[in-house]
């Protein structure tokens, strides 16, 4: 697993996702925000670690 800090569009907080994919090749991912409780569109800000 590789853990990607996540950027919700939405209410701008940063968050670590632990993921099996390589979320860089993406660059914007739609998925559930724990701080908004529901799904955004997420900008993938950098690779915390593999
Ligand atoms: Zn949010």
């Amino acid at each position: 697993m590789t853990k990607w800090l996540l950027k919700c569009t939405e209410c701008g907080k940063e968050w670590i996702l632990s993921a099996s994919f390589p979320l860089d090749k993406m660059g914007r991912i739609y998925h559930y925000c724990p701080y908004c409780k529901k799904n955004t569109f997420h900008i993938v800000v950098r690779k915390i670690e593999d």
